[in-house]
C-alpha cells in the first residue's frame, strides 16, 4: 500500500510539473527489462536522460524527456511479471485511467515487446487492462531485434500481429515496428513514426 501511495504522490508531482506542457507527448510502456531505457537514450540522443538498469521495477515513476523541440517522450514504469501483486494492478489501472487514457497531449502509446519472446502473459494482461480502461490506440515495437535471426523475427512479427488483430481492438496492426538500440536498426523509422503521430 505504501508503494502505491508513493507511486501516486510521485505521479501527481510529475503531472503537476508538466501541466502546462505545450508539446505533444508519446508514451512508452513495456515489461521491465524490455530495453525501454536503452531505447530512450538512443532516441533522445543524450545518454544521461534515462537510467539503464537490468533490475526490474526500478523506474517507478513517469519521466518526461524532450525529443528536440517537436515532442516529449514519457517513460512509463516497467510492468512486472504477470502482475503477481494485486497492488501493482491497482496502481497501473490508475496510471492508465489518469494518464494513458485521458491526457489530451498524449498522441500515441508505444508498447515495447521483446523480439525474442513476443507477447508474454504480462504483456497480454497489460494490453487487456489498457483495452478495458483506455480508448487510445497503441503501436507495438519489437525490441532487441539484433538478438533474433531474421527468419525467427519474421515469424514473431506475424504471430504478434495475429494476436493483436484477434484480441486487442486498440492495437495498430497495419505494421509492427522493429528496433535495435544496439545497432540502431529501425530507430529512424520509429522516430519518424512518432513525429507523424504528433502531427509533424
Ligand atoms: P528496461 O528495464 O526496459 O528499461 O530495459 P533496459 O534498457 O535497462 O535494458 C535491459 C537489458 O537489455 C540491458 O542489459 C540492456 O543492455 C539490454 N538491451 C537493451 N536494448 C538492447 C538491444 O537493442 N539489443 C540488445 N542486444 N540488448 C539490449
Amino acid at each position: 500500500a505504501d508503494e502505491i501511495q508513493k507511486l501516486r504522490d510521485r505521479k501527481r508531482a510529475k503531472e503537476h510539473e508538466i501541466k502546462d506542457s505545450i508539446l505533444p507527448e508519446i508514451a512508452i510502456v513495456g515489461r521491465s527489462n524490455v530495453g525501454k531505457s536503452t531505447m530512450l537514450n538512443t532516441l533522445t540522443e543524450s545518454p544521461n536522460t534515462a537510467r539503464v538498469s537490468s533490475k526490474p521495477g526500478l523506474t517507478r515513476q513517469l519521466n518526461f524527456y524532450r525529443c528536440g523541440d517537436k515532442f516529449a517522450v514519457v517513460d512509463m514504469p516497467g510492468y512486472g511479471f504477470a502482475f503477481a501483486k494485486e497492488e501493482d494492478k491497482v496502481a497501473w489501472k490508475e496510471l492508465i485511467e489518469d494518464y494513458l487514457g485521458t491526457r489530451k497531449s498524449l498522441k500515441r502509446i508505444y508498447v515495447m515487446i521483446d523480439a525474442r519472446h513476443g507477447l508474454k502473459v504480462a504483456d497480454k494482461e497489460f494490453l487487456t487492462m489498457m483495452g478495458t480502461t483506455s480508448p487510445k490506440k497503441f503501436q507495438v515495437v519489437l525490441t532487441k531485434c539484433d538478438l533474433v535471426f531474421p527468419p525467427d523475427l519474421a515469424r514473431t512479427y506475424m504471430v504478434v500481429q495475429e494476436e493483436l488483430k484477434k484480441s486487442f481492438k486498440n492495437a495498430m496492426t497495419d505494421r509492427i515496428l522493429m528496433v535495435s538500440s544496439y545497432t540502431g536498426a529501425g530507430m529512424n523509422t520509429l522516430r519518424k513514426d512518432m513525429l507523424f503521430a504528433c502531427g509533424q
